[in-house]
């Protein structure tokens, strides 16, 4: 067992099992991989719960993209456990389902706001059964069922600027926190990071807390590895199929919130 580094126990207690709310297959290994890693490799179980396959994603030329969503699935599920994740589900599929029947929740999509790609808006055409178009209260009785079952004491998501804001990860913060408030466990929000080198493109949560965690790089960059059909490892960058660039995230800031 490898130690968290100081500070990161407070807000995850020792053995204590942690579960990662997330919008799409990659957003676990791209903002939250050396989290996890770090976690796991200290002995508390992680668990990755999705809201959606990905479904309106990127593709790199030349791969056969007829099902989207069967790739990504499949991608997610190896990228998981290069992370060593415990265990893994989509939301709205039993167990983490509160209510027959289940259901999908689709991808949002998104569109970029300004003209260097590094903020995302809601896409005009996104579909009816679109998670931003979802009950969150239905969303937040989804990602409670199966924080329970699993015995989650930590829910971890975005911060409320989601990222870089796209509308699928800007929606799951609320329904996450208030999953985690109605179930009395500890809630981590994911601090905002810069999509590509500069600014963050919202103001650092209140409170939060930087954590190096480069020594899990290893584990990243083969969950990573497992995303060849959407991004490409290139030293410390991370290159995705539009040719955005953003770091590898080795370094987390996380914020607790009640
Ligand atoms: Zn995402």
């Amino acid at each position: 067992m490898i130690p968290v580094p100081a500070g990161l126990d407070g807000l995850f207690p020792p053995a204590a099992p942690v579960l990662f709310v997330h919008a799409h297959p990659d957003d676990e290994t791209l903002s939250t991989g050396a989290l996890i890693a770090a976690l796991t490799a200290s002995g508390r179980p992680c668990f990755v719960l999705t809201a959606t396959r990905g479904e309106r994603g990127e593709v790199r030329a030349g791969v056969p993209a007829d099902d989207l969503a069967a790739l990504r699935e499949d991608e997610w599920r190896r990228a998981c456990a290069a992370l060593g994740v415990a265990g893994h589900a989509f939301l709205g599929t039993p167990p983490a389902r509160s209510a027959a029947p289940q259901r999908r929740y689709h991808d949002s999509g998104m569109v970029w706001l300004d003209a260097a790609e590094t903020l995302a808006g809601p896409a005009p055409d996104a579909p009816g059964d679109a998670l931003t178009s979802a009950d969150p209260a239905e969303v937040t009785a989804d990602v409670a069922a199966y924080a329970r079952a699993v015995g989650a004491r930590v829910l971890v998501t975005y911060d409320a600027a989601g990222g870089y804001g796209h509308p699928d990860h800007v929606f799951l913060h609320a329904p996450t926190r208030a999953a985690a408030s109605g179930l009395g466990v500890g809630f981590v929000a994911v601090v905002s990071q810069p999509r590509t080198a500069g600014e963050p493109v919202a103001a650092p949560a209140a409170g939060a807390r930087w954590f190096d965690l480069a020594a899990h790089r290893e584990a990243v960059v083969r969950a990573l590895a497992a995303y060849a059909s959407q991004l490409r490892v290139d030293g410390a960058d991370v290159v995705h199929v539009g040719g955005q660039r953003e770091p590898i995230q080795l370094r987390i800031g996380v914020a607790a919130a009640r």
